[in-house]
């Protein structure tokens, strides 16, 4: 399996879920076009993509097809010609609603834009850009290209033929793709964010070790690694931001960011991508 011809994707953000989104594309044969905010954080990202592809490679997650090639840069002119944008930057809703609507005025009526969030609404994003059918979101747990199944949300503007189009190139990229409709958080982060949060105040409350939480998460319950090693995997600062959104969204104050999380995201302390979080990395 590989790319169509035609796939000639951008991706914009090249951070843990850019760069895994670029990997996964560049293994089944689609050249992609990454986007970053400057010299230092193009090069960064060409780092992290190159130790995605080695780390999928080993795992044996692409078909046998030679790699697709990468263009790093910087600007969005960059995404003019792509077929399908993923949008991969921070997980705050203005942000990404100025990238998002920069964006539709770039690219060719039609072209799928793709956000690539945690859980903010399609259709709150859908104001900001020009072709609200032209938008939908999809949610890669990470990393991208080991994980087969990816929530997709179609928002309530969403046109059937970008659907289809963003359905037809996950499936070139050997995913599974499962729609479901638009609401805050949508099905996968409003179940395992809130988890992750209640696995923290446990922690707090000195209830239990964070090895012991996992432990019991994984061992008792089927938990793959456990809610605290997944939340340094996702990054303590994107979580708490989208729990921050969920809070908002839902009006359920217990969705916040529990005390310790704040303070290990005000440390520094985030997870697998700086060398500590919950756990720490060497
Ligand atoms: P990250 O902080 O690791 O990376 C974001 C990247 O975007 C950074 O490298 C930053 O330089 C870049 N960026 C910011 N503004 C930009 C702009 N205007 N143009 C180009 N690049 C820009 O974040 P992440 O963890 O990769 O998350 C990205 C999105 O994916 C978020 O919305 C997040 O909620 C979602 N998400 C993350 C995970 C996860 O496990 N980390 C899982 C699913 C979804």
């Amino acid at each position: 399996m590989g790319g169509q011809a035609q796939d000639r994707p951008a991706v914009i953000g090249g951070g843990v879920m850019g760069s895994a989104i670029t990997a996964m594309a560049l293994g089944h044969g689609v050249p992609v076009t990454l986007v970053e905010i400057d010299g230092e954080a193009v090069e960064l990202a060409k780092r992290r993509v190159a130790q995605q592809l080695r780390h999928a490679r080993l795992m044996g997650a692409f078909p046998d097809v030679p790699e697709g090639e990468l263009t790093a840069t910087t600007g969005l002119a960059a995404a003019r010609d792509a077929t399908a944008v993923v949008e991969a930057i921070v997980e705050d809703d203005k942000v990404k609603a100025a990238v998002l609507g920069e964006l539709s005025a770039l690219v060719a009526p039609g072209t799928p834009l793709i956000t690539n969030t945690s859980g903010i609404p399609v259709d709150e994003l859908a104001e900001a850009v020009e072709r609200p059918a032209d938008l939908l979101a999809t949610h890669f747990m990470n990393p991208a290209y080991l994980i087969p199944n990816v929530e997709v949300v179609r928002g309530p503007r969403t046109g059937q033929s970008t659907l289809d189009a963003v359905l037809g190139l996950l499936e070139r990229l050997s995913r599974k793709p499962i729609v479901v409709r638009d609401s805050p958080g949508f099905v996968t982060s409003r179940l395992l964010h809130p988890m992750i949060n209640d696995a923290a105040r446990v922690v707090e409350a000195g209830t239990a070790s964070v090895e012991a939480v996992d432990e019991l998460m994984q061992g008792c319950l089927g938990h793959p690694t456990g809610p605290l090693r997944t939340a340094d995997l996702i990054g303590l600062d994107n979580l708490a931001d989208a729990l921050r959104a969920l809070a908002e969204r839902t009006g359920d104050p217990r969705h916040a960011p529990c005390a310790l999380l704040r303070s290990k995201v005000a440390d520094g302390h985030l997870g697998r991508k700086s060398g500590r979080g919950f756990y720490e990395y060497g």
